[in-house]
């Protein structure tokens, strides 16, 4: 929904995605723009799953400056970009629009540039919670967009080894393909999802979007030891799918609330040059 945007020509960002009933971002970025003293609108924008260019293009006409782009339009919002920052180039995938002002006039509509902070959002979200990948075992579930956007990053993290599962074998093989030149620390294999080795993993992240129709996912149980960690990308207001499935079998649960406040700092950076405090933001939403 577009709504105020045109008494607000300059101030209107959002998020925009197919589910998106379910994003904290607009309580996030308000959260972001109350502590720095910014006034911008910022809601959530449900596009037709045909309907993603056309429902960028009606947001800037309205005077949209900025969009998050959440499942499953990553690709998409990359395919429409005219810049791209090195690290969304590299991952294929954008899950932040910038539209900067045109200096001839906002009639001329300048160019969309594009970057991706998920990998950033994630890595600074293990740091908080003390997740190392330094010589571990990682098991990444799903070859979308967010898996793309996270890749360069933890490949940076020198694991042992890094495992891709996905549900169709193929485009977990393209990821390899497209990162294996970032892999010279680490055996980099990928698979499908029903046949993922029966053998444990020290660090199991989930970025399939399974857990927003709340189905569960065909894991071995002996994918799990005493020290496992799984993470889920996905959060809710209960532990999801995927947590659940960890922690009955012993294993330490995070969701991926954590990420979406980094990344979001990260996105609320590139929009206005500040970097807001993620700290009071995070507790604001465990406690809501
Ligand atoms: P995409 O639509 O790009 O990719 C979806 C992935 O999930 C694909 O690998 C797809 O497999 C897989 N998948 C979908 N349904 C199922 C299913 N029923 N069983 C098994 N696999 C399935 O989505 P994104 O990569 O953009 O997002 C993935 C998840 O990560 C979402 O839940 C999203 O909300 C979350 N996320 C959270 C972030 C945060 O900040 N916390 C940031 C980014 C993402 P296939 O290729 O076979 O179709």
């Amino acid at each position: 929904m577009l709504t105020n945007a045109l008494n607000h020509p300059h101030s209107h960002y959002g998020v925009i995605g197919n589910p998106i009933g379910h994003s904290r971002s607009p309580l996030i970025h308000q959260a972001f723009a109350a502590q720095t003293g910014l006034s911008l609108i910022y809601t959530a924008i449900l596009a037709p799953l045909d309907g993603f260019e056309a429902t960028v293009a009606a947001f800037r006409q309205e005077g949209g400056r900025g969009l998050n782009v959440t499942v499953p339009f990553k690709a998409q919002a990359f395919a429409l970009c005219h810049t791209l920052s090195e690290r969304a180039a590299r991952a294929g995938a954008v899950n932040t629009l910038i539209f900067p002002p045109n200096p001839q006039g906002d009639d001329i509509q300048g160019e969309i540039q594009g970057d991706n902070t998920d990998g950033v959002g994630l890595l600074q979200d293990f740091a908080f919670q003390g997740i190392k990948l330094l010589g571990k075992k990682v098991l990444l579930l799903g070859a979308g967009g967010a898996s793309r956007g996270v890749l360069a990053p933890l490949l940076a993290e020198q694991p042992a080894q890094l495992r891709i599962a996905n549900r169709r074998e193929k485009t977990a093989q393209a990821l390899i393909a497209d990162f294996a030149d970032l892999a010279d620390k680490t055996a980099f294999t990928a698979c499908a999802l029903d046949t993922i080795p029966a053998e444990p993993f020290d660090v199991i992240i989930n970025a399939t979007s399974a857990g927003l129709s709340d189905t569960e996912l065909p894991l071995p149980e002996a994918l799990i030891h005493a020290d496992t960690v799984v993470y889920d990308m996905a959060y809710g207001h209960e532990p999801t799918v995927f947590m659940r499935w960890g922690q009955a079998r012993g294993a330490q649960a995070f969701d991926g609330l954590g990420m979406l406040v980094e990344q979001a700092a990260q996105s609320f950076y590139l929009w206005h040059g500040i970097c807001p405090d993620t700290r009071p933001v995070r507790d604001l939403l465990r406690a809501t």
